[in-house]
């Protein structure tokens, strides 16, 4: 039995081993294909993996697959209902990264509160030997400690980010669209979105990208929140608005950004973050420590075994 894997580079860019799949039958890995690759490189493989290669109607009907694995959560770059006509069943990733995406928004966040990386440079360029004082910084430092964190979408990630939020010393408010009271404590509680966005000192984004949440942070929101918030995006890129948080970054209103994620990726170079004040942007890296690719890949295994098993699990199109 033939499997294909049609974009393995991000997963698996060389520190981590195929050899799962290859004990299920006889594997080809491309790193990446371009789109008039597509059918050629499936040939007559009934097993596809597939990252962010669109799979298409016009794809399925020229091919012999019969299961498509996505090495993600997200399955929006399949045709799931013409896979389901077809009979083809697709599984994806459900969670595999919860901790390194939590991890992420306190990377960017103490980035912010610190500076590290800027004085590691100051330091390295020679301004501390030059110094008459015994320290220096060059840009205001933060505590985190008794501040509030607003966490919109409290799902796995949002959880485990408040959870740290918590072990900082800080206040969670959360917003969910179902909220789970039990979650509730000394130091968290549920609010809806106006007083979170109102109340927080810092703002992170932890819930899906839905035509209910695109745009959730734009001049309107951002009006209304503390002057001198900071803004974390590690969810998805469409979001947030991006030229209002630039131009709310430029005038102070938002004193700070990390984002990981943005509206177009790879980022465009006319993205107006880019040349906005006090930004951080990561590309896309939240879910990446070995770790977490680790568990991706054995859980796509496990899919695969499953399916033929005649047991398949975590499938989206059932
Ligand atoms: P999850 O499904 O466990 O949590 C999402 C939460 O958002 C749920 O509790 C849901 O009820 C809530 N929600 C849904 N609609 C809402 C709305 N309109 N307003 C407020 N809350 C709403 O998902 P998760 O595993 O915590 O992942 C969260 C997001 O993180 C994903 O959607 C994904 O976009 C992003 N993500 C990013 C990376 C990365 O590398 N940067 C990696 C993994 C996931």
């Amino acid at each position: 039995m033939k499997i294909v894997v049609l974009d393995g580079y991000t997963l698996n860019p060389g520190d981590l081993t195929w050899e799962g799949m290859e004990k299920l039958g006889e594997l080809t890995v491309y790193d990446r294909t371009p789109e008039d690759k597509v059918i050629e490189r499936i040939g007559d493989a009934e097993i596809l993996f597939v990252n962010k290669v669109k799979i298409t109607r016009e794809i399925l009907e020229q091919t012999k697959v019969k299961y498509i694995g996505v090495l993600a959560t997200g399955y929006n770059v399949i045709d799931v209902d013409a896979a389901k006509e077809k009979g083809i069943l697709v599984s994806n990733i459900p969670t595999y990264g919860t901790a390194s995406v939590a991890q992420m928004v306190f990377a960017l966040l103490l980035e912010i509160c610190h500076h590290v990386g800027a004085h590691d440079a100051a330091v390295k360029r020679g301004e501390w030997a030059n110094k008459t004082d015994f320290c220096f910084w060059k840009h205001p430092l933060i505590e985190l400690a008794g501040k509030t964190m607003g966490i919109i979408g409290y799902g796995r990630i949002g959880q485990n980010a408040g959870q740290l939020a918590q072990a900082f010393g800080m206040k969670v408010l959360a917003y969910n669209r179902n909220p789970d009271k039990a979650l509730e404590g000394d130091t968290m509680k549920f609010v809806d979105l106006e007083e979170l966005i109102c109340e927080s000192d810092v703002i992170s984004l932890h819930c899906p990208l839905l035509d209910s949440t695109k745009g959730i942070i734009n001049k309107n929101s951002i009006a209304k929140m503390k002057h001198g918030v900071i803004i974390i995006n590690t969810s998805r890129g469409p979001l947030i608005v991006e030229e209002d948080l630039a131009a709310a970054l430029n005038s102070g209103k938002v004193y700070a950004a990390g984002v990981d994620v943005v509206s177009v990726e790879p980022i465009e170079e006319n993205n107006p973050l880019l040349k906005a004040k006090n930004i951080f942007i990561t590309p896309h890296i939240a879910w990446a420590p070995i770790e977490s690719r680790e568990r991706l890949m054995n859980i796509a295994v496990e899919n695969l075994r499953s399916y033929l098993n005649g047991k398949p699990d975590n499938i989206v199109n059932g």
